[in-house]
Parts: structure tokens; C-alpha cells; sequence
């Protein structure tokens, strides 16, 4: 018998030699082994999170172990390329947000290209809050803006690196505000979400994921939500939108999606996608997504050919906006 993982590698060269492979024979053997699900952001984290509540749903689907690595640095862009130069054999996926889509336009150099990845799927959205300190002065934003326009170089705002979601948001707060503050980048925000509760850092502008949790226990100052519609979930109802609180127009949602290595045998992404789409409809998911604000993707962007339409819209809508407030690449 042929031993299962040499016919896997034998079928992803017979994809790239262009010769048609019977996806069957990857298909009955994947996964057989553990699959690592790259984040590039710290633990504790939202995009760690979504990808925890992905993996656990995953390895119902999959039937195999699913494991969750941390490779961060460089808002997102290091983990990004280990994936991109990862075997495409499946057994190495990557989750990943917003932040893909704006790489290009804030780093002159990036270690991968967007057609090194297949695209497997959108997985969920979030509205970010402005949150502060439990030591910061003002309680409303109106009050927090006049502090900013005094001081705001010396206000401290956390983030998870150029390019991370954290950071394109303080980076439009600081275009609306015509304000400069002081970035401070972490290895995602989760760490960040400690030194601002620990009042070490003054603002970040954090994916629901993350603050809800930290909002409802008032461990931090709640400013605005970054939707145009206020939040459904009981722990900010009452923060108002960044757009009605004085900032309009303010409107920011951060997605995160699935991907593989390029060349990953299409059998195996269908199955992959089959997966998340049945991990998306997990009841418990589903529950523990929705209580902190955030929406799974039930859509179209939940197709591979969705998620890179829905992908190549934001490197535009990004790309303008980034280059009409004047941001340099690094
Ligand atoms: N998603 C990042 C993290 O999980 C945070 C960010 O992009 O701002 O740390």
C-alpha cells in the first residue's frame, strides 16, 4: 500500500506539473496527522481567540488535532510569510485579518505575495472600541479629544504593529483628529490589553473580541465602538459610536479569513473549506462569537472566490485611504 503522505506529495507535484490528480486519493487521507493553524499575533489576543474557537470547531470537522502557533512580529507579516513558505500540503493554515490587505500599502518590503496563499474563506468580523486606561481623565470622547488636541504626543497608544488592526485604526483616528500620538507597538494586542489594564499605556483601539469582556468589567475607559451602528451586546449598548460621538464617517470592521500555502491540492482545500464552513455553524462558536459583538460570516466570502473578491476590495478601499492621508510605507 502506498504510504499516505508520499501519495500526498506525489498528487500536490501532479497538481504542479499540471497533470490532473485524482482528488480522491488526497481527500480520503488528509488530515492524517496534526494541522498547525499559524496566528501572527500574540496569545491572548483576538485573532488568537477567533483562532482557538476555529481550531476547536475544526478538529470536530477534521477529525484530527489542530494546532494553534503564535508567530508574531512585524504587524502580522512574519507569520504571514512562514505560511506562504510552508509545504502546501494542508497541514500548515494560517488565520489571519484585515491586516493582509493593508500589508501592501504600508510595507515597501513584504516576505510573501498575496498569490502565494490560497484563499479559504472569510471567517468573521468585528467592530473595534477606543478604550483607555482606567487612569485616563476623560470619561467621555468629547473630553478625550481635547486632550488629544493638547497633549496628544504624549498619550501613548498601544497597538500590534504597522499594518495590524490596532494600528490602522489609531492611524485614522489620528487623520480625523489631526492629531499625532505616540504608537507604541506590542506583539499583538493582547499583551497590550494588560499594560493598558495595568494603566502602562493610555489608549489602544481594540477588536470587540478582546475589549467587550474588559468593557463589562470596567478594567478600561470605553470612548466609542467603531461601527456605524452601536453594538448589540449588553456590555456596550451604551458606548456610543465614534461616528455619533463627534468622529463621522468613522466606520471600521476587521475581518479575519482562512489560507493555505499556494499550491495546496484543491481536494484538500475543499475539504479545508467544507470544514470551516461546518466549524462556522458550531452552535457554541456561534454563542461565544455573538455574546463578545462579533458576526460569523454566513455569506459569499465564505467561498474561496468570495473571500479573495471581498480580499481584493480591501487592498483598494485600503490602499486609497492610506495613501490619501499621506501614510508612508515603512
Ligand atoms: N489582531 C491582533 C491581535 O490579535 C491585534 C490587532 O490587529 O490590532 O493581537
Amino acid at each position: 500500500m502506498l504510504n499516505p503522505r508520499a501519495s500526498l506529495r506525489a498528487a500536490g507535484l501532479a497538481v504542479a506539473c499540471g497533470i490532473a490528480v485524482t482528488p480522491a486519493i488526497a481527500l480520503a487521507e488528509y488530515p492524517d496527522k496534526p494541522v498547525t493553524l499559524v496566528v501572527p499575533f500574540a496569545a491572548g489576543g483576538p485573532s488568537d481567540k477567533i483562532a482557538r474557537d476555529v481550531a476547536e470547531a475544526l478538529r470536530k470537522t477534521l477529525n484530527q488535532t489542530v494546532v494553534v502557533e503564535n508567530t508574531t512580529g512585524a504587524g502580522g507579516t512574519i507569520g504571514t510569510a512562514r505560511v506562504a513558505r510552508a509545504n502546501a500540503d494542508g497541514y500548515t493554515l494560517l488565520v489571519h485579518h484585515i491586516g493582509l490587505a493593508t500589508a501592501p500599502s504600508l510595507y515597501r518590503k513584504l516576505g510573501y505575495k498575496s498569490s502565494d496563499l490560497e484563499f479559504l474563506g472569510l471567517i468573521n468580523e468585528a467592530p473595534s472600541t477606543l478604550i483607555g486606561k482606567p487612569q485616563l481623565a476623560p470619561n467621555t470622547l468629547a473630553d478625550l479629544r481635547k486632550l488629544i488636541a493638547a497633549d496628544g504626543d504624549k498619550l501613548n497608544l498601544a497597538n500590534a504593529g504597522v499594518g495590524s488592526a490596532s494600528h490602522l485604526c489609531g492611524l485614522m483616528l489620528q487623520s480625523m483628529l489631526k492629531s499625532k500620538m505616540t504608537f507604541v507597538p506590542y506583539k499583538g494586542t493582547g499583551p497590550a490589553m494588560s499594560d493598558l489594564m495595568g494603566n502602562q499605556v493610555d489608549l489602544m483601539c481594540e477588536q470587540a473580541t478582546n475589549s467587550t469582556p474588559q468593557i463589562e468589567g470596567k478594567k478600561v475607559k470605553a470612548y466609542g465602538v467603531s461601527s456605524l451602528q452601536r453594538s448589540a451586546v449588553p456590555a456596550l449598548a451604551n458606548v456610543p459610536t465614534l461616528n455619533e460621538a463627534g468622529l463621522p464617517g468613522f466606520n471600521f470592521t476587521v475581518w479575519h479569513g482562512l489560507y493555505a500555502p499556494h499550491g495546496t491540492p484543491p481536494a484538500v482545500l475543499t475539504k479545508i473549506n467544507t470544514a470551516l464552513r461546518a466549524a462556522l455553524k458550531d452552535p457554541e462558536l456561534i454563542k461565544r462569537e455573538e455574546a463578545l459583538g462579533i458576526t460569523v460570516v454566513t455569506d459569499d466570502r465564505l467561498s474561496p472566490a468570495g473571500h479573495k473578491k471581498f480580499y481584493e476590495t480591501e487592498v483598494a478601499h485600503w490602499g486609497k485611504i492610506i495613501q490619501d492621508a499621506g501614510i508612508q510605507p515603512e
